[in-house]
Formats: structure tokens, C-alpha cells, sequence
């Protein structure tokens, strides 16, 4: 007799999705043909990431640039195809989809960009971008089950009715991203990818754009897929916490317990490297690196992915590939050898 899994049983992360994830990426792999000196090359930009976001969740990514986070956004945003592996989303599995199910889909699932700039077209009027989105759906705004109004869209992200009016080079930083949020939540989506979503902003708007994204994912029940290279924005924000180093995840969790407990070496010279400016005996904390460059994803280091950098590399580690695997009773999960023993930050 086969036993099927439970929704449950399938959520790698233990209490990341108590009925389900919304989200799930499984085996996921985007690999891109570039042109090189040497050639055509291969270069693996994610490689065989599981990832799974309940229902009303925020899971950040956390890495270094380049290590594959946007990619992987755009992979759970469908704007780009897996070179393996899937994404599904409440069971639906994207590569299934037919174009026309794909873009009933869409609805539910919304990008927040880093720059506003880019992503709002500047000939529209604020009332113009928030409509659009209903235009293209060719649903109703204010209807059941339609898109939300422009006055409501306004009110959720805290500007008047008069920006209505006004073009995106006449708004600052700040408003531009909420009109960018604004946008993203016209057609009700659940779930919305924040890439980088307030790193443009100065100190002072970010953290009233972080308030507002997290105010709307608990009035609204998102759920987010929060790309940051900001690690203390991660830790106040995000329920779970999934570390990238070049390509792969290498250490995912509950957040708290992943930023005062790290099992992966990589996460704990990522977190050594925060500086704290009230650390004991009022002196700033070292910053401590990871040896040598980060190296190419065109030439990734077989064995482990970080044992070219790692100060703890044995030769089981350069030659051997750890898996992603449970570490402790807390759901957490990490691809070292010596996650339970593992000790680099100072
Ligand atoms: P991050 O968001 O962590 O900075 P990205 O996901 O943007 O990382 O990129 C991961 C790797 O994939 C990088 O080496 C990047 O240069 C490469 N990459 C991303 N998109 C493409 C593409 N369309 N073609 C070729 N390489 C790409």
C-alpha cells in the first residue's frame, strides 16, 4: 500500500506552512547560455532550490549579489522559465499552465520592484498606472471578485486622493514605491515578490515602506518572498529565513533562530559581517569575511559550493556535496557536513 503525503508532510520546513504551502519551489534550476572569451558557457544561476511559503508568510532570501535571488523571484513570479524543477502555486503547477491559466494566475502573484523609477512609466498620471492593471486583466474595478478602486489603492498605502493626479517624477522616492506597492495590490493579489523593495530609499522612507509592507501583509493575509541583501530588515520582517550562496540554499529557518543560532558557516560569517555598533566594551564589532572572492558561477566549486572560502573545508567537504538537511528540532535546515559543530564566526 502507498501512503500518499499530506499537504503538510510535504513542507520541508516544518511550521513554515501549517496547511499548506501557498508557494512551493521544488528542485528549482535556472541555468543561462552566455557568451564568454572561452565561448558559450553554461552558468547556473539557481541550482535545485526548494523553497515553501504558507499562506500569509514572509520568507526573506538573504546572499551576496549574484548568488540568485532575483532569479529565483522571477521564477516564483513566472516571468521566467525553470531550466528543472517546479513552482506551484495552491497545488498548480506552473509549467502545466496553459498561457491563459498562467495569466489568470498572475493575478495572484505581484512583483515589488527596487526602482520605482523603472518600473512606473512615467508619461502615466498615478491614477493611470493603478488602473492598469485592471485594463489588462479586463476586470472591474470595485466589482466583487474585480480589481480594487484607485481611491482604495491610495488609502491602503497611506497617500491622498490628490496624487491621483500626479506623475511619478513629481512624487519622491518613497511615494513612487508606494504607488509600485499600490499597484501590485490592485488586483488583490496573495502573494507579491519584494525584490530589493526599499534598498533605494534613504534610511528615514525605508523604514516607513517596511512598516507599510508589513502592515498590509498582516491586514491583507500576503504572503511575501522578501529579497534583501539587508540583514537586519530580514530579521525584523521576515517569519523565515532562506541564505543563498551561489545558486544553491545553504542554510534555511525559522529567522530568529537561523540569526542567533547559524549552523552554516557561510550564514555565520554573513552575520559576523553586520556590523553592530553597540557590541561590548563600546568597540564596533570586526567584520569578519569569507576567504578569497566569491568565485564565478561559471566555474562553481564541485563538493560543497562554499569550501573554496569556507576556514572550516576539509577534504570531504571539496570533494563531497552536503545536502540541505534538517539541523536540530526547530525546522531548521542547513548543507554542511558540520552544521552541528560548525564554529567560524569571531
Ligand atoms: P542576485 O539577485 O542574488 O544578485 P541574480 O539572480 O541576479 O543574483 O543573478 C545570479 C547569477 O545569474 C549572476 O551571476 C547573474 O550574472 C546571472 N544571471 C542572471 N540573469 C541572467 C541572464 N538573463 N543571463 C545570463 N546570466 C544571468
Amino acid at each position: 500500500m502507498t501512503v500518499r503525503p499530506t499537504a503538510a508532510a510535504l513542507v520541508k520546513d516544518g511550521e513554515a506552512a501549517p496547511d499548506g504551502a501557498l508557494v512551493r519551489a521544488e528542485g528549482l534550476t535556472k541555468r543561462y547560455a552566455v557568451r564568454t572569451r572561452e565561448g558559450k558557457r553554461t552558468l547556473t544561476a539557481v541550482d535545485r532550490v526548494d523553497l515553501s511559503i504558507g499562506e500569509g508568510r514572509i520568507v526573506a532570501v538573504v546572499g551576496e549579489s549574484g548568488c540568485g535571488k532575483s532569479t529565483t523571484g522571477r521564477l516564483l513570479l513566472a516571468l521566467e522559465r525553470p531550466s528543472e524543477g517546479n513552482v506551484t502555486v495552491s497545488g498548480r503547477d506552473l509549467n502545466a499552465l496553459s498561457a491563459k491559466e498562467l495569466r489568470l494566475l498572475r493575478r495572484d502573484i505581484q512583483p515589488v520592484f527596487q526602482d520605482p523609477y523603472d518600473s512606473l512609466n512615467g508619461r502615466m498620471t498615478v491614477e493611470r498606472i493603478l488602473s492598469e492593471p485592471a485594463r489588462v486583466h479586463g476586470v472591474i474595478q470595485g466589482g466583487p471578485g474585480g480589481a480594487r478602486t484607485v481611491a482604495d489603492l491610495l488609502d491602503l498605502v497611506g497617500l491622498g486622493a490628490a496624487y491621483a493626479e500626479r506623475y511619478p517624477h513629481e512624487l519622491s522616492g518613497g511615494q513612487r514605491q508606494r504607488v509600485a506597492i499600490a499597484r501590485a495590490l490592485a488586483l488583490d493579489p496573495r502573494f507579491v515578490v519584494c525584490d530589493e523593495a526599499v534598498s533605494a530609499l534613504d534610511v528615514s522612507v525605508q523604514a516607513q515602506v517596511v512598516n507599510l509592507l508589513s502592515r498590509l501583509q498582516r491586514d491583507l493575509g500576503l504572503a511575501y518572498l522578501f529579497i534583501s541583501h539587508d540583514l537586519a530588515l530580514v530579521r525584523y520582517l521576515a517569519h523565515e529565513t532562506a541564505v543563498m550562496y551561489l545558486g544553491r540554499v545553504v542554510e534555511q529557518g525559522p529567522t530568529e533562530r537561523l540569526f542567533t543560532d547559524p549552523r552554516h558557516p557561510y550564514t555565520q560569517l554573513l552575520l559576523a559581517a553586520v556590523p553592530r555598533p553597540r557590541a561590548r566594551h563600546g568597540r564596533a564589532r570586526n567584520r569578519v569575511a569569507a576567504a578569497g572572492e566569491l568565485p564565478s558561477p561559471l566555474d562553481r566549486p564541485r563538493g560543497c559550493v562554499f569550501s573554496t572560502r569556507c576556514p572550516l573545508a576539509t577534504n570531504r567537504c571539496r570533494n563531497e556535496e552536503p545536502e540541505l538537511r534538517p539541523v536540530g528540532p526547530d525546522g531548521r535546515t542547513a548543507a554542511c557536513h558540520y552544521a552541528e559543530t560548525a564554529e567560524v564566526a569571531a
